[in-house]
């Protein structure tokens, strides 16, 4: 065996076990898929594409509708193959070896684990015992460490916390580096940092088209910020990296607007039911605005209460093995039925 680069001998990989269950409620994923006539439009569009030529390197028509659903200009945007390539693209160019990411736990553990992948040195703040920031630990970091890149993702992954907008204009005002908000579940919560971003403040914004619409199989992120952040990201990720058949694939979600709204009208009503039902048993829930629910039970181990759901073929995440989140569990909002499910298991076991 050849020896892996020496800072990468200690790293894990990014665990999600999947499993054939009749209730699959462990990844975050939109229950619904999109609607036929996208299918239908898609399908024709791809049927014309010219395979032998390499597509539109800068994305000109996507960049184009992601920019006008948002209301700005096309070069505010940048895509690519999940917002996990557009997060390793920005570290790549504002952080790499020999650089600090801040990052304040627990959240997405994708964002610690590609800064260590391009090199950087991950500096942890913690957040309080109900997952909450509290603003002084956020000077604690930058002042110790003066990351060059601090993360901040709203609502939290796995807490469905929603950021409150003071926590991310403090940082702004604190850090010397650029501020990333990670909105992988924005259309789920009541407000978003865009109506933060300027071009003379080093703020960004991404999103993702795994969650709210629909489209986890097609890896298609994005991220939004000043029109200097983008040239920059344009300078580093690989030429052609968005096929022609995902720039089409998002080009085209994006006339589904409403069919998005609905779904995730639906997904906030049922997050709602489930909460409540959850508060109704021995159970401590985390409020959500994300499709997704932390809870911890209070008269069974988490893992414990994992397993027996698996028993009844209902998986959701087990997190009661990751650092600060002893017992907790964390459960995605299925369809009606899906969540029917869950709930009369969770009924069953802990009553
Ligand atoms: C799911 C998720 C993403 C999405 O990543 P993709 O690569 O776009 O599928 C990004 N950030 C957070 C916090 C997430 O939970």
């Amino acid at each position: 065996m050849i020896p892996v680069r020496d800072d990468l001998r200690q790293l894990d990989g990014y665990h999600s076990p999947q499993v054939d269950v009749r209730v699959r409620l462990n990844t975050n994923e939109s229950p619904l898929p999109p609607p036929d006539a996208f299918r239908d439009a898609l399908a024709s569009e791809i049927s014309r594409i010219e395979w032998h030529r390499y597509p539109d390197r800068q994305a000109t028509e996507l960049r184009h509708a992601i920019a006008d659903w948002h209301g700005v200009s096309a070069d505010m945007v940048f895509a690519a193959n999940g917002s996990n390539e557009v997060l390793q693209t920005i570290l790549l160019t504002f952080a790499g070896a020999g650089r600090r990411v801040a990052t304040f736990e627990p959240t997405y553990q994708m964002h610690a684990q590609i800064a260590r992948v391009v090199g950087s040195e991950v500096v942890e703040g913690e957040r309080d015992a109900d997952f909450t920031l509290d603003p002084a630990e956020m000077r604690r970091v930058v002042e110790q460490h003066d990351p060059h890149v601090a993360f901040l993702t709203s609502p939290n992954n796995p807490t469905g916390l929603v950021e409150p907008a003071e926590r991310i204009t403090e940082l702004l005002e604190l850090a010397n580096g650029l501020v990333v908000a990670d909105e992988a579940y924005a259309q789920f919560a009541d407000w978003s940092a865009l109506s933060l971003l300027d071009e003379d403040r080093p703020l960004v914004v991404t999103r993702t088209f795994s969650k709210t619409w629909s489209m986890a199989g097609v890896r298609l992120g994005y991220v939004i910020g000043p029109t200097w952040f983008i040239r920059e990201l344009d300078k580093v990720v690989l030429p052609y990296h968005l096929d022609a058949a995902k720039q089409i694939a998002g080009r085209l979600a994006l006339r589904y607007v409403g069919d998005m709204d609905e779904r995730v009208r639906l997904i906030v009503s049922e997050r709602e039911r489930l909460s409540a039902a959850m508060s109704a048993l021995p159970i401590d829930v985390t409020p959500s605005g994300a499709n997704f629910v932390l809870f911890r039970p209070t008269t069974v181990g988490g893992r414990e209460l994992w397993q027996r759901l698996l028993d009844r073929s209902i998986l959701v995440r087990d997190c009661s093995g990751w650092p600060r989140l002893a017992d907790c569990l964390r459960v995605t909002v299925g369809t009606p039925d899906e969540n029917d499910a869950f709930i009369h298991g969770l009924q069953e076991v802990l009553t």
